[in-house]
């Protein structure tokens, strides 16, 4: 008879706050050995831990999955890559290979979409702070520029009298779609009449002309009916400028703020129940503008999808490094990734998968950043069997805002690897080194 192997004996708080009507936390262990194919632990022997890991089959299935809900309801859609949503260069090459323009909120984003060989025809300048000099420069390089406030309405104004010409320009617009709270920060309000004050100040000065509507509700939107009541209020905005002012509006654009399949910290249903599908989304908006449109010809409608064409497509590869018994009792785990790569920790609840089985009973356990901050949790409550140093964790969705937002602070920022559709890993941002972080310091 062979020896068993031995197990600690352990004893575990009963925690009856855990186990509700909704379920007791998993007992069972989540695992994911590899990624399309390839194993993690292949994956950080080769490119190190913690690894930000893109699968580009799975972002090409989420976009023909969204295209497709749209294309074959509606006959003019065109995407835009939302580029702050992920902008590592071959992340937003994969979007632009499947048919995408770019979509930037910065003259740094707008910078990135132009070395990435995008024309500034190609490219939707959004976002609140557009300084003169990138406006201009976008203006020149015939930029759908989508106007926010009313400087920057002078602005274009002044630029139009320095080159000479009129200019075409889109406004954003916010407005009321019974989803709370409102964005209201961004473009004009449509409600007070601030949106369409907006556009009879552009033909009283003769230089500009409305060609385009936009507007962006909010991000991780659970309610596609919102998108049908933005929808009936651009093209009622629509209709009423090209009547009152002469004006044709070749575009309208929903913006972006569909929902990925996340799980939203204190919903307790699964995302596949939560989230509304393509269908519903493409069924709302479509509809709206059939239902809606009065003119001959059907606006072209652009989206700028972002969280929901990438967010399942990333995984943050992260490793356990030390553990410690907290005074409750709970296991405390160290990992080598914290909120300093996961900023959306906050709202989301992320999938935890281990490299391979473990023996041993689940205990309460937390994870724990690698940072010398309080704040640094990944997970308060989660069922895990006694981890060894180097258990690999697979933490997702983590594809979108992730990696942009990652901080340079206490650590480096990692690597990321893209992980082909022939199942072939490849390095697409190297991790970052003192010269990398020092860059330009006196
Ligand atoms: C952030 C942003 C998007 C993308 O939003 P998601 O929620 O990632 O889909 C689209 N348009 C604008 C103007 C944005 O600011």
């Amino acid at each position: 008879m062979s020896k068993q192997t031995y197990l600690k004996p352990t004893i575990n708080k009963v925690e009856f706050a855990m186990a509700s009507k909704y379920g007791s936390p998993l007992k069972t262990q989540k695992i994911r050995s590899e990624i399309d194919g390839v194993k993690v632990s292949d994956l950080v022997e080769q490119y190190g831990s913690p690894l930000f890991v893109f699968s580009q089959t799975k972002i090409e299935e989420l976009y023909h999955n969204l295209y497709n809900a749209f294309s074959s309801r509606y006959p003019d859609v065109q995407f835009g890559w939302s580029y702050k949503t992920n902008y590592l260069n071959e992340i937003c090459k994969v979007f632009h290979n499947l048919g995408s323009i770019a979509e930037v909120v910065s003259e740094f984003e707008y910078q990135k979409a132009r070395a990435l060989g995008i024309e500034g025809k190609d490219i939707i300048f959004n976002g609140p702070y557009k300084p003169y000099k990138d406006l201009k420069i976008a203006v020149q390089e015939g930029a759908k520029i989508h106007v926010d406030n009313l400087f920057e309405l002078n602005d274009l104004e002044k630029i139009a009298d320095e080159l000479g010409t009129k200019i075409k320009v889109a406004i954003r617009v916010n407005m009321d779609t019974g989803i709370y709270p409102q964005w209201s920060r961004f473009g004009f309000n449509f409600e007070n009449e601030e949106a369409y004050e907006a556009v009879k100040r552009m033909y009283d000065g003769g230089k500009l002309e409305l060609n385009g509507i936009h507007s962006h509700i909010g991000t991780f939107m659970l309610d596609a009916n919102a998108y049908k009541m933005a929808t009936i209020k651009i093209m009622q905005l629509k209709e009423r400028v090209e009547n009152d002012f002469g004006s044709i509006i070749d575009y309208i654009d929903l913006g972006g703020g569909f929902a990925s399949k996340s799980h939203l910290k204190g919903v307790y249903q699964s995302p596949d129940v939560t989230i509304p599908t393509a269908d519903d989304y493409a069924e709302a908006i479509t509809n709206a503008i059939y239902e809606m449109n009065k003119s001959d010809k059907l606006p072209k409608l652009y989206l700028e999808t972002g969280r929901a064409l990438i967010d399942e497509a990333g995984y943050l590869l992260t490793s356990v490094h030390g553990y410690k018994r907290f005074p409750d009792g709970k296991k405390g785990y160290i990992l080598n990734a914290g909120v300093n790569l996961l900023y959306t920790s906050t709202w989301y609840n992320f999938n935890i998968e281990l490299d391979k089985r473990y023996d041993g009973e689940n205990e309460p356990s937390m994870l724990n950043g690698p940072l010398c901050m309080n704040i640094d949790i990944i997970e308060e409550n989660i069922m895990l069997p006694a981890l060894d140093r180097g258990t690999i964790l697979t933490l997702s969705p983590v594809g979108a805002y992730n990696y942009t937002q990652a901080m340079q602070f206490i650590r480096y920022r990692p690597a990321a690897v893209l992980i082909d559709k022939e199942g072939k890993s490849r390095v697409i941002k190297e991790i970052d080194d003192l010269d990398t972080v020092n860059y330009k310091e006196v």
